[in-house]
This record gives C-alpha cells, structure tokens and sequence, in this order.
C-alpha cells in the first residue's frame, strides 16, 4: 500500500505481452515475410503509460489492470513494479492480454491485439481514489468500464486524461466527462470526422482541452481558446512503439506534480522522443534523470514548420 497522502496518477487500462519481430517492412495484406528474432516485452497501453509516469518521478504511480493466470502476467508485473508502480491486479480466467508487433528497419511498426484479460476489467473495478489527482485511461479495455471511471473520478474532483487509442468514435458522454484528451492524428481524424485542418478538428473534439501528438513533428495542443505549439526534439527514431505512451504518462505525470500544460508537454515530447531511440515498449522509456539530460542538452524543431501543418501560420503562438 503506497502514501495515499502523496498526489498520485492512477492508470486504468491495458496491458500486454508485446511479442516483437523486426523485418525489412512491414507484411502487405496477405504476405508472408521472414523476420528476425522473437523478443517478448512487457507492454499494452496502459502498463505503458504507468511505467513512463512512473520513471518521470515527482508523484506516486498506481494501475488498475486485469491479468490472467500465467506467465505473461508475471512479466507484466514485475516490470511495473520494478518501475516504481503499485499495481492492483484483477484476476482474469483468460489468457493475459498480447500484442503481435511487426517492426521495419524504417522504424514504424503494425500492431495486432488480442485482449484477453483486459475485456474483464468491469465498471465495478476502480480502485480507491484516495490521494489521486489524474486519472489516466486508454481505450483498449471495455467503453463502459471507462465511462464508468471517468464519471466517478468526475464526481470526487478528480482529473481525467483519456487517451483515445486505439482510434474509434466515443460518445458524447464519455467526452463530457474528460478534462484532457490525447490523440494522434488518425485518432484525432476518427473522432473528428470533418474536413479542416488540425486546428480546427482540435477545436470540435468535445473536450477542452486536446493534444494531438504528430510523431516526428511534435505536438499541438488546444487549451480552451489557446493554441500550444511543441515542436519534436531532434532524434534518430530506430522503434517507434510506445512513443504515444510514453508522451501521456509523462505528460500526467508532469501535470500530477503541478506542471501547466505547456511545461508538461515539453517534457512529454522530450520522453516521446527519447522512448524511439530504444527497441521495445517499456524497455525504451527514459528514467527522470535520463529525461532531464535529455532536455538540457536536445535541439528542439522550430515552430513554423509544425505551425504551418496545424493550420495555425508561422506566427501562431
Ligand atoms: P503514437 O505512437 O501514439 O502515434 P506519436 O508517434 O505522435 O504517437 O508520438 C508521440 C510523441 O512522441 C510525439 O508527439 C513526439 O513528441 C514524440 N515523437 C514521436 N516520434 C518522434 C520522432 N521521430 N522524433 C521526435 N519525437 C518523436
């Protein structure tokens, strides 16, 4: 039982064994392709999410997740609690979530998921919400658990951070009772199914406040009216997986220990950037120290290009 007298995030979601096979590109409908070895990661959103929270430090980090009873699970365990995470555990008589995970010399990846024990995370799940100030949650365990969470975090003063992954349309209710929502671009054009530019489909998410993470160009944030441009850090990508993940338990994290949004996306985008310059999920992202050397010393992009993309002109923010 952690300090409930701390501030803390709670990560409500996924996790996964990531099985990894490196290959030339990724296989096209109906191809057969020979990769390299078979590594086994720990991985799935939400554990993804916990363990970067966790490594940024400054706050408690605690998960609620459902596993079954094997040895995926115990890998999934020991790497959350060995990041420094309190994990509650709902037992499952089904297989541990997985994931099979092809990535290409180029560094992009193709990801399929079987989720096993995370469809019986249920709406009566949600642990005590004693000492929490950010809940952060993902979409690849059941809607109505979520929905359920998020309204009685609503309901105890409790921020929510929704990360809408995998992408899908959400109900309006569910939006409702979000305070910051994170999305990638394909997520953010699933949510917001209209022409326009990003600016403007960050402005009809439902929610306040969105983040939409662009890869190697950064990120874009609209807090009410505002617009916050993050431009990446220059890095050289060789794994792209979990960099999302990465990019919203640190941004959690970051806003956990009192950060305003702009100052945690910073370091979110730092952490993102570091977490595709490693091989795998968890394995790849950045401890605080590792992070703070990182952001002292990294070249930032500038801002007019990821202006430009955005909508917003090179002289937005
Ligand atoms: P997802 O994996 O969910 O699609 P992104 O690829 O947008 O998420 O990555 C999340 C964040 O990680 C980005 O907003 C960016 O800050 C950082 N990032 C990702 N790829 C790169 C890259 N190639 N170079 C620098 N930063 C990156």
């Amino acid at each position: 039982m952690g300090d409930r007298s701390k501030p803390s995030v709670l990560i409500a979601g996924s996790a996964n064994a990531d099985f990894v096979v490196r290959a030339a590109r990724i296989p096209a409908a109906g191809e057969t392709m020979l990769g390299g070895d078979l590594a086994i990661f720990p991985g799935g959103k939400g554990a993804n999410q916990a363990v970067a929270a966790a490594r940024a430090g400054g706050i408690a980090t605690r998960m609620v997740a459902a596993l079954g009873d094997d040895d995926l699970a115990r890998l999934i365990a020991t790497s959350l609690t060995s990041a420094g995470v309190e994990l509650d555990v709902r037992c499952s008589s089904r297989s541990t979530g997985a994931a099979l995970i092809t990535v290409s010399d180029e560094g992009e990846n193709a990801i399929t998921v079987a989720p096993g024990a995370n469809a019986d995370l249920g709406p009566d799940d949600l642990p005590d919400l004693d000492g929490v100030s950010w809940l952060v949650m993902q979409l690849e365990t059941p809607l109505d658990t979520v929905l359920a969470f998020a309204r009685a975090a609503r309901d105890r003063g409790i921020k929510v951070l929704l990360n809408a992954a995998p992408a899908r349309a959400l109900p309006a209710a569910l939006l409702a009772a979000v305070d910051l929502l994170v999305v990638n671009e394909d997520e953010l054009g699933t949510l917001v199914d209209t022409e326009g530019s990003i600016a403007e489909r960050l402005a009809r998410t439902g929610v306040a406040t969105t983040v939409v993470t662009l890869g190697g160009r950064g990120a874009c944030a609209r807090i009410g009216e505002d617009y916050v441009l993050q431009p990446a850090f220059a890095v050289t990508p060789v794994d792209t997986t979990a960099a999302g993940d990465t990019f919203c338990g640190v941004l959690a994290a970051g806003l956990a220990d009192g950060l305003d949004v702009p100052a945690a996306l910073a370091r979110a985008a730092a952490a993102g950037a570091l977490a595709t310059t490693k091989a795998g999920a968890q394995s790849s992202i950045p401890a605080r120290a590792e992070l703070n050397a990182f952001i002292a010393t990294a070249h930032q992009h500038g801002q007019d290009d990821l202006a430009a993309y955005c909508g917003l002109g090179p002289a937005a923010n």
